[in-house]
């Protein structure tokens, strides 16, 4: 046996002898959103549970990090259970009026749930080794105000969000997007007092984070707390600041490599496991601003077809759960085995609370089969998630589009279907909500691109026309250019209603699949946009779009940034264009006048624009990247 620490920044393992203090069935580290639901299911089977938080009390972001609202997810679980105990509560008089599910008062339940099942909490501890014997996790070394412990544990549950106990015992690990690594934008959130008398939360996207950076993370919390959201000189009565949340808002931080993962590309393929332990419902909730930057999948969806609306339900297969080649740990919450872009789906705190009650059943029959963690048999695993129903014997892969508050197994709205009849795609696409017929014709493929190109020469319909050359460029088909050239040159900023929200100007959408056709005649408009943003002057905006792009300069940075990917794209494939394009970026990255900026999105209309973001750092280091490329 070894232990793995982490000793000054860096990772150290050493030989050690079994002489654990005490010794456990179960050990969840991390007692938020998925881990308290680990730790109570855990207990209420009859296993023998510690649970270590390094903060003083449980359900994490849900709770003492103000995100107290729920946005989509899954109903059934036992944190339905727990929630109706917390409402109860919520409704006697004593309380304050509270918007969301009081997070004061879901610590007690929590606290009592656990108490009364038998778990041992640990508050203000932490997890400071690893005992491994081969890959096989034994238990843990932690620290506590008592001092340090050593306990050993059947089945360790990491549910600290961003995989640190996993972390600390070596399994690989991803984080953020392929291009440069960037995680989607942290928050930092207030609770405030109302003029009805409620008490909720306020939070805008604070900026961006990188968690394995300590100066990183310590200067994100002192820049997010003098934001002018937070510290101002003088406060408007009509919602007053009670407090700053002390757990910092990360949307995305590592997710560990596992036995089974779950990516975006095998949700649109339809590839996905017919073993499921639980669904995550959302749609692809990205705060990003930098779209640009994304994956070609998530470009595909919500900038060439504007998909940010639909939710997806996602079956997740207990591998997710299991780090790869390892055994006695598991992992629940948002650092679950799957890609960067289903990660902005599949990380709702329904769901998060639903992959903490599945890691705790799973450990239940590891323990009782006396069987490896990915042994453990789904039959007799998925019996126990329908009693609790955690897994509904009804659900099923399926889009939906409804609103935040809409429950979608009430919602009027029945599941989409991808259209398969050629007239009502035409009909469709000849509106200004074509983004599932497009998908539907990119889905259907050759078949009914004969008629794609017929429409997309019909003058006298224009929607029709662009939206079937959109579709046409997911396909691949280069007869799409000529009429995605006419987007660009016209600077068609024409907004399709496809999503709630977020929806992408034609123009950008061109220019990304231009990019992926590899244009070269576009190469020059491009290369104007990258140079220079006086063409910005006589561009006429849709301000419904003002949560997505709301300000000229961050109309401009969408110029500069999609132009940029889809010139290096094309330069990729047609080297002659290179030096020009290395010209051109240089000497404008070099520019002092060039303002790369983003708006940080507030959730909140009338503070919109508050926050500015620089860019010119981030586009820097990518041009980097992608120019060492050539060299
Ligand atoms: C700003 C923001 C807004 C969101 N809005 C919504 C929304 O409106 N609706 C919705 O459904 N979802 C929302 N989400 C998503 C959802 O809240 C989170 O994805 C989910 O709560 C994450 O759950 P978790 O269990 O992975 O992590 P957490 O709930 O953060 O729990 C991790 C726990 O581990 C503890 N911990 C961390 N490291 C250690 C350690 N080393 N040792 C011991 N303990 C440790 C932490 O203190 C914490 O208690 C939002 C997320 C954010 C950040």
């Amino acid at each position: 046996m070894y232990i793995r620490e982490k000793k000054a920044g860096v990772r150290v393992s050493s030989p050690a002898s079994a002489a654990f203090g005490d010794h456990y069935d179960v050990i969840v580290i991390g007692l938020g959103t998925a881990g308290s639901m680990a730790a109570i299911t855990a207990a209420r089977r009859g296993l023998k549970v510690l649970g270590i938080e390094r903060l003083n009390s449980m359900g994490g972001t849900g709770t003492i990090g103000g995100v107290v609202g729920y946005y989509y997810g899954n109903r059934g679980g036992i944190f339905e259970e727990i929630d109706s105990q917390v409402i109860s509560y919520q409704k006697q008089e004593d309380f304050v009026r509270f918007q969301g599910v009081h997070g004061e008062i879901k610590n007690w339940v929590l606290d009592s749930n656990a108490v009364q099942a038998g778990v041992e909490i640990r508050y203000e501890s932490f997890v400071i080794g690893v005992y491994l014997d081969g890959t096989s996790v034994k238990g843990v070394r932690w620290v506590s105000p008592e001092g340090i412990h050593d306990t050993s544990a059947k089945v360790v549950i990491d549910c600290t969000g961003n995989a640190e106990v996993a972390e600390l015992a070596g399994v690989a690990f991803d984080m953020g997007r392929e291009l440069d690594g960037k995680c989607q934008p942290f928050s930092n959130v207030l609770m405030k007092s109302y003029p009805n008398g409620s008490v909720g939360n306020f939070y805008t996207d604070s900026g961006y984070i990188d968690i394995d950076d300590p100066d990183s993370v310590n200067q994100a919390i002192f820049e997010s707390n003098l934001l002018g959201t937070h510290l101002q000189e003088c406060y408007n009565e009509e919602s007053v600041v009670l407090k700053v949340c002390p757990l910092l808002g990360l949307r995305e931080t590592r997710r560990i490599v596992g036995e089974d993962q779950v990516t975006f590309g095998d949700v649109l393929a339809d590839h996905l496991t017919r073993e499921p332990i639980f669904f995550g419902f959302s749609n692809l909730d990205n705060h990003g601003k930098d779209m640009a930057f994304e994956s070609d999948n998530q470009q595909d969806w919500l900038v060439a077809a504007s998909l940010f609306g639909p939710n997806m339900n996602v079956p997740i297969p207990k591998g997710t759960l299991i780090p790869k080649g390892y055994d006695g740990i598991l992992v629940a919450g948002r650092c679950l085995s799957v890609d960067h872009d289903i990660a902005s789906a599949i990380r709702q705190k329904r769901d998060m609370q639903k992959s903490g009650e599945a890691a705790a059943s799973m450990a239940y029959l590891s323990i009782h089969q006396n069987v490896q963690l990915k042994k453990v048999p789904y039959g007799l695993l998925r019996a126990m998630l329908e009693e609790s129903k955690c897994l509904r014997a009804v659900e099923r892969t399926e889009i939906r589009e409804i609103t935040p508050q809409e429950d979608h197994e009430q919602a009027p709205i029945p599941a989409t279907k991808w259209l398969t009849d050629t007239q009502a795609i035409r009909e469709a696409l000849n509106t200004d909500k074509p983004g599932i017929a497009i998908w539907s014709a990119k889905r259907l493929g050759e078949p009914i691109a004969y008629a794609l190109e017929e429409w997309m020469n019909q003058q006298e319909h224009p929607l029709l026309r662009k939206n079937s050359a959109l579709a046409l460029g997911l396909m691949g088909r280069t007869k799409c250019v000529p009429v995605l050239r006419e987007i660009v040159y016209a600077r068609d900023l024409y907004l399709p209603r496809t999503s709630r929200k977020y929806n992408q100007p034609h123009l950008f959408a061109a220019i990304y699949l231009l990019g992926r056709l590899k244009d070269t005649e576009i190469m020059p408009e491009l290369l104007r946009f990258i140079r220079e943003d006086t063409f910005m002057e006589t561009l006429e905006t849709d301000s419904s779009n003002d949560e997505f792009i709301y300000d000229r300069k961050e109309l401009y940075f969408q110029f500069f940034s999609f132009s940029m990917m889809a010139a290096f794209r094309i330069a990729e494939a047609h080297p002659e264009w290179r030096q020009q394009l290395a010209e051109v970026m240089g000497s404008r990255l070099a520019d002092p006048g060039l303002e790369l900026i983003i708006t940080l999105k507030t959730h909140i209309r009338e503070a919109n624009g508050f926050l500015k973001k620089k860019m010119n750092a981030r586009v820097e280091s990518i041009y980097n990247r992608l120019i060492s490329n050539w060299s």
